[in-house]
């Protein structure tokens, strides 16, 4: 995979589906009438809308907030709008080419990061069936099914055998 190209997970990742959430929250909690929600879906024609930078701002006045409420940090609380307000000029932004562009900065950004994570996921998930061993000659990681019980493994790399538990 080319290092330079952020990881198409994280370009699709849902910020269609995060602008239809936002609009149905909004009509639920405001209560808007069928000419009020074609108002403001004429509002947000031409704007940019959701994207997964807005959606990590939201995150991030969130984790402000409660962190604020936690360490009871009134200022904190302050900061955290910060980020919302960023997000909500985002969303309404009509410069639609430059939102877009820092979005892709952004998830170049968070593409190693994002692929760790993956990576952490998938080894989680892996350390349920398997178990890892070195082996005790030349170091090499091995990567053995688990509850096989006692078993004798045998390096591939050098050819030693050693018994595990697995
Ligand atoms: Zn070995």
């Amino acid at each position: 995979m080319n290092k330079r190209e952020p990881s198409l997970n994280i370009l699709a990742f849902l910020p269609s589906k995060a602008y239809n959430i936002f609009i149905a929250v909004i009509a639920k909690y405001t209560k808007l009438g069928e000419m009020q929600m074609n108002w403001l879906r004429r509002f947000m024609m031409g704007r940019y809308g959701t994207d997964q930078l807005s959606m990590a701002l939201i995150i991030l006045s969130l984790l402000f907030t409660w962190i604020a409420r936690l360490a009871n940090l009134p200022l904190l609380t302050l900061i955290g709008y910060v980020p919302l307000g960023l997000c909500i000029y985002r969303m309404l932004s009509k410069d639609i080419s430059k939102r877009s562009m820092e979005n892709y900065r952004f998830a170049m950004l968070m593409s190693p990061i994002y692929s760790k994570f993956k990576k952490a996921q998938l080894r989680f998930m892996d350390a349920k069936t398997h178990r890892y061993f070195k082996c005790p000659n030349c170091r090499t990681k091995l990567r053995v099914p688990k509850h096989k019980g006692k078993i004798i493994i045998t390096c591939p790399k050098c050819k030693t055998e050693f018994t595990k538990r697995t």
